[in-house]
């Protein structure tokens, strides 16, 4: 994935980055802020088409699929975005936007639904969201943040979706709040049998609602793995130090890195070598020159790092 960002400046926001989702997992995208989280979600949906790397949906290759191929798809993967506000229209009923895409979308029969059927539809999604139904007649600016997103999520999930890329949905949220949404996100899932790409930095939401866990550095993934065994035993150096920078740490794990300095390089200049090399506790000649690959370990996970913080033995 590149952007163009001014004469001649290509900013790579994603490095061939390959991933295919599990039906009915809960991916966690974790790193810093511009590290390419947001942009590989938007790359997950196609909602921008990637330069590089490497999309695939229900065992289909849509990282080059066109529109019109695409369209039908688009029904099963729907986003929610972090600015509750921003994402709803002030001037229309909650009734009118969480109806909209059953209005622009064909019914399963391929004829447009009935005032009926929508209505109806629209009742079951308050439900579904823990919302009253008067809700659908009032306007967004009447509820709290934490309403607002269950309003679209409620929106996203009109179409029965499969697959949700949720792109910070709580962040914006407070803290109380959050653990609500991530409550309702969780709930869905188990209900629906729905299967979330979940974008975060804060590792206390993703490990409450992960089964795997993405790590992203400066576009590119470094280590992906089950969630149990990226939180408590990083691989990456880069996972360990943003597990230790937590505050009130996730997981206590020993040994770990001390927490990162300095800031993330900028991505039109990336690094040689391997990209994490300027921050790394860690680092050795050898990475300053050579990038590493992301390569699988013995148990299973990936990672992009030469040395691994963990042995690279098979078993626990
Ligand atoms: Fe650190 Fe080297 Fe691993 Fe990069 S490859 S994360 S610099 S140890
Ligand atoms: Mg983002």
């Amino acid at each position: 994935m590149t952007y163009r960002v001014g004469r001649g400046q290509v900013l790579r926001a994603l490095d061939g980055v390959s991933l295919a989702v599990r039906p009915g997992e809960v991916l966690g995208l974790v790193g810093e802020s511009g590290c390419g989280k947001s942009t590989l979600g938007r790359c997950l949906l196609r909602l921008v088409q990637p330069s590089g790397g490497r999309v695939v949906f229900d065992g289909t290759d849509i990282t080059m699929l066109p529109e019109r191929r695409l369209r039908p798809l688009r029904q099963d993967m729907q986003m929610v975005f972090q600015d509750s506000y921003a994402a709803l229209n002030p001037r229309r009923r909650v009734g009118d936007l969480v109806a909209e895409p059953l209005r622009v979308h064909p019914a399963p029969s391929g004829g447009r639904r009935s005032r009926g059927e929508i209505a109806a539809r629209l009742a079951e999604l308050m439900d579904l969201v823990g919302l009253p139904q008067t809700a659908l007649e009032r306007y967004p600016h009447e509820f709290s943040g934490g309403q607002r997103q269950r309003i679209n999520i409620a929106r996203a999930l009109a179409l029965s979706p499969r697959l949700v890329v949720a792109d910070e949905p709580v962040a914006a949220l407070d803290v109380s709040i959050q653990a609500q949404i991530v409550n309702l996100f969780m709930d869905l899932r188990d209900r629906l049998g729905l299967t979330y790409v979940f974008v975060a930095h804060d590792l206390a939401v993703v490990r409450q609602i992960s089964t795997r866990v993405a790590v992203m550095y400066l576009g590119a993934i470094v280590e992906l793995g089950e969630a149990d065994a990226v939180l408590h035993h990083p691989a990456h150096p880069y996972t360990a130090a943003l597990i230790a920078a937590v505050p009130e740490p996730v997981v206590r794990t020993q040994g770990l890195p001390p927490p990162l300095r300095g800031d993330v390089p900028s991505p039109i200049a990336p690094p040689p070598g391997c990209r994490f090399h300027t921050r790394c506790p860690v680092v050795r000649e050898r990475c300053r020159v050579d990038p590493p690959l992301l390569r699988a370990l013995p148990d299973g996970r990936d990672v992009a790092c030469h040395y691994p913080l963990v042995e690279e033995r098979a078993g626990p």
